[in-house]
């Protein structure tokens, strides 16, 4: 897994991961995209909402080679490294557990 600074924050450094992902970092991202607590990422196509886009956002699906849309070519090839553990750190109210 290589690791790069994305942005740098207040209080710490964004990390960004990118693929290939294990299978237990596809599940993770797959988990983060499906959590109702989370803003998942969405199709950078820019027709996301058109009729092709059934689901009316285009939330990506994690592959081992990165993000797919399923209703068009979009790819994307980064992750934040948070959202592989970010379900786990929040509440049921989608707080950060201190
Ligand atoms: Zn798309």
């Amino acid at each position: 897994m290589r690791r790069s600074p994305c942005n740098v924050t207040k209080e710490r450094i964004m990390l960004t991961i990118r693929p290939p992902w294990t299978p237990e970092q596809v599940e993770a991202l797959n988990r983060h995209q499906k959590d109702p607590r989370l803003h998942p990422f969405t199709c950078g196509s820019g027709r996301r909402t058109d009729e092709h886009h059934k689901d009316g956002q285009g939330i990506l699906v994690a592959t081992a080679d990165g993000w797919v849309c399923p209703w068009c070519d979009y790819r994307q090839f980064w992750a934040h490294e948070e959202m592989l553990t970010i379900s786990d750190t929040l509440d049921s109210f989608g707080a950060k557990r201190v």
